[in-house]
């Protein structure tokens, strides 16, 4: 048989925005797609909801534009005009130390006259330079990095909350090399974190490309749900939503995709993952495709049944129809906690401090129960009608998973006790919604190449199934805009090679 693909269709599983990417520029080059999404809408993680005269974010806030492919895809998807750059007065991102939130320094000479830091701390980054590099190959969490370039204290009061605010993660368990691969490769190098930061800014600045802490940071004037809005308009009848895809066999040509469609409520208090057990009149169906793109979550394909045929162990491939069915359950293993989405607005006369700026961290030592708090409102325009101040506060995440799980009332009663004390906040909100992930963000522990490894060699070795997202290529918007591009591309070089 040959596996060669005989049909130029492909299926793209999950429209996210890395699968709606993906299905935007492949239709775009001419191939036909049909893109099943098993939630009742388009977006994944990324949900906007305008409601009495708030505008409230409960995923992503902001899209980092850290390549040229994320503001091409804005202006190709005709949303330019729709475009919102974050507010430039709204750039001080603020650090709880000592129970204050303290505005982290815009220069990073600025670190050696804040209080962010103690003067051991700073002896410490003073010393990083001369630290030598690790030789040995051994992939370290980014806690154990930390420690033996900078400080304990480093640790703690500074990459422990920036790493709740990125992955709501544990940086015991998160992986240098795998999350935070530009730490790792600045080390490898350069031989320093700080002689990385100065010789790599010269290069970027050669390459044209923007560093994440300098990348401009941009939303929409109806929030980030015109994005994918607009993408899965374009889609018309090829975005079959309410329809997840449980099977893949491996056919000749090309593979068979089997679904399930069924009415699937939008739940609340959870992401759009399909609940089986909600679904209600759930009808299976077939459909015939050249290739397929996986752009859902990992935990998603480890439920995946996939058939491949003789043919492929003929074509290299080792292990039995089973043993790849097991390969597949092994992404399972990927963890992402639980994190909980508080969206509280309150009178502006209510809180004492400014909110101005894009944030807050807050590292674990300091004891509180939230992650972090964005200033919503601060950030873009519109986003609270005057005189009221919206913020967007996350707990759970890997530090306290069970936290999320708790009923709303709850949530928002946690959230305004810590807001009272590190904001000031006096009065009860005058607007409030939360949202439960019940799984947000994949882990990139230590140990996740074995999952990259397997991703790539399942690629390889099996013909026209690609894999793309957040559990891959980056865990932040921008990441995923990239990897649903470079995917559309990979698969139209592989369309060319039909019969
Ligand atoms: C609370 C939160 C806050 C965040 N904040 C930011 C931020 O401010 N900035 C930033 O850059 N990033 C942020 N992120 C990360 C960013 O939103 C995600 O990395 C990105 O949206 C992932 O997109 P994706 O398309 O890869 O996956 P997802 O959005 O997870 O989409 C996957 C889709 O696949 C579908 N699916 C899965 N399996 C199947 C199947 N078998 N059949 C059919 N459909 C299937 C799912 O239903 C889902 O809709 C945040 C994430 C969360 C959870």
């Amino acid at each position: 048989m040959d596996p060669r693909p005989a049909m130029k269709s492909v299926a793209i599983i999950g429209a996210g925005i890395t699968g709606l990417t993906a299905a935007f520029y492949l239709k775009r080059m001419g191939v036909p797609v049909t893109v099943y999404e098993a939630g009742g809408c388009a977006g994944g993680v990324i949900r906007s909801l305008r409601k009495d005269g708030f505008l409230a974010e409960f995923g992503p806030n902001t899209i980092l534009e850290t390549s040229p492919k994320i503001a091409q895809l804005i202006r190709d998807a005709g949303l330019k005009s729709h475009r919102l750059n974050s507010d430039p007065k709204a750039e001080a991102r603020y650090v709880v130390r000592n129970r204050r939130p303290i505005a982290m320094p815009s220069s990073q000479l600025g670190i050696f006259t804040s209080e962010l830091l103690s003067t051991k701390a700073k002896f410490a980054l003073l010393r990083e330079p001369f630290v030598p590099r690790r030789r040995d190959g051994k992939e370290e969490s980014i806690a154990e990095f930390v420690v033996r370039r900078l400080n304990q204290e480093f640790l703690d009061q500074m990459i422990d909350a920036l790493v709740a605010g990125i992955y709501a993660g544990d940086p015991h368990k998160l992986s240098v090399q795998h999350a935070f691969p530009r730490l790792a490769e600045l080390e490898t190098r350069y031989g320093s974190l700080i002689k990385g930061q100065i010789f790599g800014a010269r290069e970027r600045k050669k390459r044209g490309e923007i560093s994440k802490d300098r990348a401009p940071k941009f939303s929409f004037d109806d929030g980030l749900q015109v994005l994918p809005d607009a993408l899965a308009a374009q889609l018309g009848d090829s975005l079959k939503l309410n329809t997840a895809v449980t099977k893949l066999t491996q056919i000749e040509g090309g593979w068979r995709v089997t679904c399930l469609e069924g009415r699937v409520p939008r739940v609340p208090n959870s992401n759009s993952e399909i609940k089986d057990s909600q679904s209600s009149s759930l009808r299976q169906f077939e459909a015939e495709h050249g290739a397929v793109i996986y752009c859902g979550t990992a935990y998603k394909l480890a439920e995946l049944v996939l058939i491949g045929t003789p043919s492929i162990a003929r074509q290299g491939m080792t292990e039995t129809q089973a043993e790849r069915c097991s390969a597949l359950r092994t992404f399972s293993e990927i963890r992402y906690p639980p994190v909980a989405s508080v969206v509280l607005g309150f009178r502006r006369e209510d809180i004492t401090h400014s909110c101005e700026g894009y944030g807050m961290l807050i590292p674990k030592i300091e004891g509180f129960k939230i992650l972090g708090t964005i200033f919503s409102s601060a950030l873009f325009p519109n986003r609270a009608p005057a005189g009221r101040v919206l913020l967007t506060s996350y707990i759970g995440g890997e530090r306290y998973p069970e936290l999320a799980l708790l009923p709303p009332e709850k949530l928002v009663e946690l959230v305004c006790e810590d807001l009272r004390v590190l904001l000031g906040v006096k009065e009860p909100p005058v607007f409030q919604h939360c949202v439960l992930y019940p799984k947000a963000i994949p882990q990139y522990n230590v140990g996740y190449g074995k999952f990259k490894n397997l991703l790539s060699e399942i690629e390889s070795q099996t013909h026209g199934l690609f894999f793309a997202g957040s559990y891959r290529d980056g865990v932040s918007l921008g990441d995923s805009i990239v990897s649903g591009c470079n995917i559309a591309e990979k698969v139209q070089e592989y369309l060319k090679t039909a019969n």
